[in-house]
């Protein structure tokens, strides 16, 4: 009874950690508990621990504290992409040499696809080097998206780089690289998700999903026979039917052992990770954004909501910008005595790149909720995301198929 509890505890702790770490940073739950149990973890606690062992041990501890925190959050290690690959092959290795005698061949059958489809997306992840944007192929980086002068905009400078950003690029300072289309730097793999390993990365949710599945569904295998489960008279929302559950799960432990009721119970209470995993990058790739181009477009809903949003048309602003610039020019040639041809000089000119949508917008925020100075009949009072169109979004079907052919 004592080790079904504590197996009980260990499953659950586990299952809340590993959400909390996967979905905690997500934008669209930065104000809900699991939000905040992020920024506890990761920033309240050790802050508050700082501050005590500044008053008490005049920060002995600090720098011991500092170096691992540093190492844990802010450098490129292994550590979660280990612990994954031991919690499953553990698991797997438990599981099987206790289950694999009470299974008939047709299940036995699938298990090796089932279980090693994760080891090979996490090799593909992990190894995928694709996306590292280098001074090499930075110009056909260039030629990939056009900006969309929202979200990414052409006089951005990589200062590490030492270049301009492509548009929906980013730079991860974990792996010290600008990465091409990135979506975010995932620990688990220890590698950016980027324009490459993006598909590898979904299979790798699913294909966890799916051998966690299929585990349980063994699991319910072997032990259903034994449950008696389906005799229950009692209702959904009756306190018996919960107290003969309880009693079924305590039967199951004793008669599969951890191995195979502990194991089930694992992949049942942790299976809803990967899955919803799998199902919010789903929904990014329907929206046709990634997890970075989904907080800059919080970013932009919350300037929205405060009033400071302003959007205007870009044609219009870029002309009105030249003509002030070279009337500027022309006013600086005139008085410096140099001809008026070197008046306007065309900079300030992307290049072009084929893309089958095009928006004729530019959005601004300002700090003081008007619109921007001397040039206010330029720009509207942006409301809503409604009004803006997001250029990366083709359709469903075809941010599909682009993520499948990695481009
Ligand atoms: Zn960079
Ligand atoms: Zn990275």
């Amino acid at each position: 009874m004592i080790a079904f509890r504590n197996t009980i505890i260990a499953v659950v702790v586990i299952s809340l950690f590993t959400f909390i770490a996967l979905f905690g940073r997500l934008p669209a739950l930065r104000k809900t508990p699991i939000g905040f149990s992020h920024r506890l973890l990761c920033i309240y606690i050790p802050n508050g621990f700082r501050r005590v062992d500044t008053q008490f041990t005049g920060g002995r501890m600090n720098i011991a504290i500092a170096r691992t925190s540093n190492y844990l959050f802010n450098e490129k290690n292994p550590l979660v992409l280990l612990l994954f690959l031991v919690l499953l092959t553990g698991s797997a290795t438990f599981f099987l040499q206790a289950a694999l005698p009470h299974l008939e061949a047709s299940l036995i059958l699938p298990i090796p696809i089932v279980l090693l489809a994760p080891y090979a997306f996490t090799y593909l992840c992990v190894t995928s080097k694709a996306d590292y944007i280098t001074p090499t192929n930075h110009a056909s980086a260039m030629r990939q998206y056009p900006y969309d002068h929202i979200l990414f905009r052409p006089d951005n400078v990589c200062r590490t780089c030492n270049f301009t950003k492509p548009a929906r690029s980013k730079h991860c300072s974990l792996c010290g690289v600008c990465v091409a289309r990135c979506d975010h730097h995932c620990a688990w793999i220890n590698n950016c998700v980027g324009r490459h390993n993006y598909r590898y990365f979904l299979l790798l949710l699913f294909s966890i999903g799916i051998v966690e599945l299929y585990g349980a569904y063994l699991c319910w295998h072997i032990l259903a026979p034994h449950l008696h489960l389906g005799n229950s008279s009692y209702g959904w929302f009756e306190k018996k039917f919960w107290a003969e559950l309880g009693n079924a799960f305590v039967f199951a432990m004793s008669i599969g052992g951890i191995s195979v009721a502990g194991v089930g119970l694992l992949a049942i209470t942790t299976m809803p990770l990967p899955f919803a995993l799998f199902a919010y990058h789903l929904y990014l790739v329907w929206a046709g954004m990634t997890t970075n181009e989904s907080a800059k477009w919080a970013d932009w809903r919350d300037d929205m909501t405060d009033g400071v949003a302003w959007i205007g048309k870009r044609s219009v602003v870029d002309a009105y910008n030249k003509e002030r610039k070279a009337r500027h020019l022309r006013n600086r040639n005139r008085m410096s005595g140099l001809p008026a041809e070197e008046a306007d000089p065309g900079d300030g000119e992307e290049d072009f790149v084929p893309w089958p949508k095009a928006a004729d917008q530019v959005l601004v925020s300002t700090t003081d909720g008007k619109a921007p100075t001397g040039q206010e009949q330029l720009w509207e009072k942006c409301t809503s995301l409604d009004q803006v169109e997001n250029i990366y979004d083709l359709g469903f079907l075809q941010n599909f198929l682009a993520v499948l052919q990695g481009r």
